[in-house]
C-alpha cells in the first residue's frame, strides 16, 4: 500500500474536521480539497463510506483528486504535506502502522475570529462578514455566521484512544474559544496527554490563563505558530484589527510564561501585500524571537498566499529591485525564484486591494508607497 502513488499517511492516521454553519466537514487533513464526509459523528466519518472510498482509490493505484494541492507542490519541486507526513510518521514519531488510527486530529473551530486579515475572508473570519457585505451587498452572508452550538463535541471516547497529535488551526482564532480546552481535557481523561503533541496557529492577539498553561504542561509538546506577515503599521494594515505593540507584548508574555515543553514558530504568508518588506520581518524575527527561552530554534516559515493576493509574476525591473534589496537574505531570494517574469499588469491584485481599501478607508499606496510604485 505504501508504495502506491496516492498513498499518504494522513489518510490512514489523521482526521481533520471543521465546524461552520453548514455543519461539520471531515477529511484527512486541512489541505484536502472538499471533504469525504459531512454532518456525521467523528466515529462515523472515520469508519464510513467516504473515507473508505479514498482508501480503495489509493489501493487501486489511483491518485486522489482531492489531494491536488500536494501533487502540485511535488510537481513544482516543493515539499508537500504528504511528503512531510512520511518523514513525520516514519522518522520523527516512528509510528508508521497504518492500521492504528486516528492518531492525529486537525481541528478548526470554524470562523470565530477577532481580526479581518486582508488575505482572509468571511468563511474563515467572522469579523470579515460586515466588510464582505459592504463589498457585495447583494450576497447572502447568513451562512458565514458562526454559532458555538455548531462546534463539534466528540461523544465517543474510543475515537480518542490513540491520539498523539492535535493541530488547532484556522480559520478562526483557536484561542478565542474554549473548544480547544474541552478537547484537550477530554483526551486527558481518556488516555492522558503525556504523549500528545499539540500545535496551534494563533494570531497572537490573546493570552491564555493559568489553567490553560497547566493543561499544556501535561502534554508532550506545545507548538505555537504565530501568524506574523509584516511589522509595525503594515502588520496592522494586513492583519486588520490587530495592534502591533499588543502582539509583540503577547509574544514576550508567551516567551516568559510557557511551560517547559514548548516551541515557537513564526508563520508568514507572503503575497503582494508584503513581499517588498520581508527583509524587515526577517530582521525582526532574528532580533526578537530567534529561539524560545531554552534556546530551541524558532523557525520563520514562509507560506505562499492563495487567491487574489498570491503574487505570481513581476516584471524584470521589479525583480532586479527585489533581488538587490534582498541580496543579504538568501531565504528571501529563494522565494523570488518562484516568480515568473512578465510585463502583465496586476489587475486582480489592484482590484482586490482597492475594494477592501474603499470599505476600510485605508490606502495600500500610502501604506506601501515604494512597493506600489514598483507594481
Ligand atoms: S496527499 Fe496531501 S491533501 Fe491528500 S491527504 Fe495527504 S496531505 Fe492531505
Amino acid at each position: 500500500m505504501k508504495d502506491q502513488p496516492g498513498f499518504c499517511y494522513e489518510i490512514y492516521k489523521n482526521i481533520s474536521f471543521r465546524s461552520d454553519s453548514n455543519g461539520i466537514a471531515y477529511g484527512p487533513c486541512s489541505f484536502f480539497k472538499g471533504e469525504y464526509d459531512k454532518n456525521v459523528s467523528i466515529e462515523q466519518a472515520w469508519n464510513g463510506a467516504g473515507r473508505n472510498r479514498i482508501i480503495n482509490l489509493v489501493a487501486t493505484g489511483a491518485k486522489v483528486p482531492n489531494c491536488i494541492a500536494c501533487y502540485q507542490q511535488e510537481t513544482n519541486n516543493k515539499i508537500s504535506r504528504r511528503q512531510s507526513s512520511t518523514v513525520l510518521y516514519e522518522t520523527f514519531i516512528q509510528d508508521s502502522d497504518i492500521d492504528i488510527g486516528p492518531t492525529g486530529l486537525d481541528y478548526s473551530i470554524g470562523n470565530l475570529c477577532n481580526l479581518k486579515c486582508m488575505i482572509c475572508n468571511p468563511q474563515n473570519s467572522s469579523s470579515w462578514i460586515s466588510d464582505y457585505q459592504k463589498i457585495y451587498p447583494d450576497r447572502d452572508v447568513s451562512h458565514f455566521v458562526s454559532r458555538k452550538s455548531e462546534t463539534l463535541e466528540i461523544e465517543d471516547d474510543s475515537i480518542l484512544q490513540n491520539i498523539k497529535s492535535v493541530h488547532f488551526h484556522g480559520g478562526g482564532e483557536p484561542l478565542l474559544s474554549d473548544a480547544h480546552i474541552r478537547l484537550l481535557e477530554k483526551i486527558n481523561r481518556v488516555k492522558g496527554l503525556a504523549d500528545v503533541r499539540v500545535f496551534y496557529n494563533t494570531n497572537a492577539t490573546v493570552k491564555v490563563d493559568d489553567s490553560v498553561l497547566e493543561l499544556w504542561s501535561k502534554c508532550r509538546l506545545i507548538e505555537l505558530y504565530f501568524s506574523i506577515d509584516d511589522v509595525g503599521a503594515r502588520f496592522e494594515y494586513q492583519r486588520t484589527g490587530a495592534n502591533w505593540n499588543t502582539v509583540c507584548d503577547n509574544i514576550k508574555w508567551y516567551y516568559n510564561n510557557m511551560p517547559h515543553n514548548h516551541m515557537f514558530n513564526v508563520n508568514c504568508v507572503w503575497s503582494y501585500l508584503n513581499l517588498f518588506y520581508l527583509d524587515q520581518l526577517v530582521d525582526w524575527h532574528q532580533t526578537n524571537l530567534p529561539s524560545n527561552r531554552y534556546g530551541d530554534q524558532c523557525n520563520l516559515i514562509f507560506q505562499r498566499a492563495i487567491g487574489n493576493f498570491n503574487i505570481t509574476h513581476v516584471n524584470s525591473s521589479a525583480l532586479s529591485a527585489l533581488k538587490n534589496k534582498f541580496k543579504h537574505y538568501p531565504i528571501l531570494l529563494s522565494l523570488l525564484s518562484d516568480l515568473t517574469v512578465s510585463d502583465q499588469p496586476h489587475y486582480k491584485f489592484w482590484q482586490a486591494v482597492n475594494q477592501i481599501d474603499q470599505v476600510r478607508q485605508s490606502q495600500f499606496t500610502s501604506m506601501c508607497p515604494e512597493w506600489s510604485a514598483v507594481l
